[in-house]
């Protein structure tokens, strides 16, 4: 079970970094300095700066209506009661708290006398400032509790949160009715403008309580504590100041009044500003892993190269590579047959590549490169010789048993099969088509020497086939003659 936010267990990105903590004990420390301050100061009566009440009264709705909204999407991937109940209690604070503000903008006179009342107003706010702390309180009840752990059926989560966003409209529909058309039986809590009813009426002191105790109760550790759990102390913490401030003040457009709207919306938007940096960072993160598994994918790739290099095998052309080729030679030296059979190898090079490079594109080179070795490696294969890439543009055949006439014939095959693909070459010095020079050497039963001294005679030839006017096959010297094999 991975719940993003309020992770207490495995999920490890949504635990809260040491910086956030600063940050949430720093904006604690600041607010409760403040409002310390504000009581003091809390009566004096500043400017009744009206428009200060859309604005805050609108970031604070937009803040909880955000919080729920990302709340019930996380029930959504993890249906965890938990978050339903937190959900549902940021939905009714800003319902409430838009409702409060419309009773107080006297934005719905013409509906009927029955908002002139005052009254309403504060009954909304009471109920708002009790609704908070009691979901809160439930949040950490459930979060107690092994209902934590119990998932609700996922087919069913749409119709869950479907009904339960209906059910919180209707609770703040129905609170609303109670403080409108049953304003009147409700205990009197202001009086021409007066709140100390409020106070008096044991009210005002009762929700003081319960947002102390919710407050209490969500600082309260247990588990490990999540970004979700921090930033819900600190907004609860803010609702309790604002309570406190609130009270104390017992005007409107005083400083603690003021203060206390201040704090009602730091309340609001904490925990949204919480999970949205958090997702940010996730972002963030999401991308470099991105990279990182582009950088992975291409190491695989180069590993991969390397094996098949391991393994002998050209990646270009699909040939045996140089490695393979080494090996072979030496193989082939040592081999028992050696005293009875003669060896030759050719060195194969393409004629004028580099100009094909330059003229055709690096690419097309390889075209080439990937076409001549299957040919010459078939070629080589139907007299029971082995073929490799030796480097570069250049290829190394080994005929084990062939004498230095047949090698010879071989050789004019491969510079006629090389010729029979007619890869036009428009800047080849000797043809109009892709050409090859060849070099051989053979070695005769009993001889002994080196791959290097044999590799190195092949070599020798293949200059001289270059140097003789190229797309033509030499053989070095033998150390016998010719005629004296049969
Ligand atoms: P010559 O007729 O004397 O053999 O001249 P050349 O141009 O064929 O030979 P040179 O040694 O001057 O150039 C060989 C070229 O082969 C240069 C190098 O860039 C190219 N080459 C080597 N390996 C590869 C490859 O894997 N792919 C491609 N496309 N070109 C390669
Ligand atoms: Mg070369
Ligand atoms: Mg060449």
């Amino acid at each position: 079970m991975n719940i993003l936010f309020y992770s207490d267990s495995q999920d490890q990105l949504f635990h809260i970094s040491p910086r956030q903590r600063r940050v949430a004990a720093v904006l604690s420390l600041i607010m409760i300095a403040l409002t310390v301050i504000g009581l003091f100061f809390a009566h004096w009566q500043l400017p009744d700066f009206f428009a200060f009440f859309p604005v805050i009264g609108a970031w604070g709705i937009f803040g909880d209506i955000l919080t729920a909204f990302i709340l019930f999407n996380q029930f959504r991937a993890s249906p965890i009661l938990p978050l339903l109940i937190l959900g549902s209690t940021f939905l009714l604070n800003g319902l409430l708290s838009f409702l409060y503000l419309m009773t107080l903008m006297d934005a719905m006179p013409t509906i009927g006398t029955w908002m002139t009342d005052t009254q309403s107003g504060s009954w909304l706010w009471c109920f708002w400032h009790a609704s908070f702390p009691i979901g809160i309180l439930l949040f950490t009840a459930s979060m107690r509790s092994q209902i934590r752990k119990a998932l609700m059926p996922r087919e069913q989560v749409r119709k869950i949160l479907t009904l339960t966003t209906l059910s919180v409209i209707a609770i703040a529909v129905l609170l609303f009715m109670l403080v409108t058309f049953g304003h009147d039986w409700l205990p009197v809590i202001i009086e021409n403008g007066d709140y100390s009813k409020l106070i008096t009426s044991g009210i005002g002191p009762f929700l003081w309580v319960l947002n102390a105790v919710a407050f209490v109760v969500s600082i309260f550790p247990y588990r490990k504590t999540g970004i979700l759990r921090v930033w819900l102390r600190v907004s609860s913490l803010a609702f309790l100041l604002g309570i406190t401030l609130s009270l104390s003040a017992g005007e409107r457009f005083t400083v603690g009044w003021y203060g206390a709207r201040i704090d009602s919306l730091i309340a609001s938007i904490v925990v949204v500003v919480a999970i949205v940096s958090e997702v940010n960072k996730l972002f963030v993160r999401l991308s470099r892993q991105r990279e990182e598994l582009k950088e992975s994918k291409q190491a695989l790739e180069a590993a991969n190269e390397q094996l098949k290099e391991l393994a002998g095998i050209d990646s270009l052309t699909r040939i045996a590579n140089r490695r393979k080729f080494d090996e072979t030679l030496k193989q082939e030296l040592n081999a028992p047959q050696r005293e009875k059979e003669p060896l030759s190898l050719l060195m194969i090079d393409i004629d004028f590549f580099k100009a094909y490079n330059d003229n055709y594109g690096h690419l097309g080179g390889d075209m080439v490169l990937r076409s001549v070795a299957p040919k010459l490696e078939s070629e080589a294969l139907a007299h029971f010789g082995f073929t490799a890439r030796y480097g570069g543009e250049e290829f190394a055949i080994i005929l084990p048993g062939h004498s230095e006439q047949e090698a010879e014939q071989i050789a004019e095959l491969m510079l006629e099969s090389v010729r029979s693909l007619n890869i036009p070459h428009q800047h080849s010095g000797v043809s109009n088509q892709i050409t090859i020079s060849v070099g051989g050497c053979t070695l005769y039963p009993g001889e002994k020497t080196t791959p290097h001294d044999l590799i190195h005679r092949a070599d020798q030839a293949l200059y001289q086939a270059k140097a003789q006017g190229r797309s033509r096959f030499v053989f070095a010297q033998s150390n016998r003659p010719r005629r004296s094999f049969p």
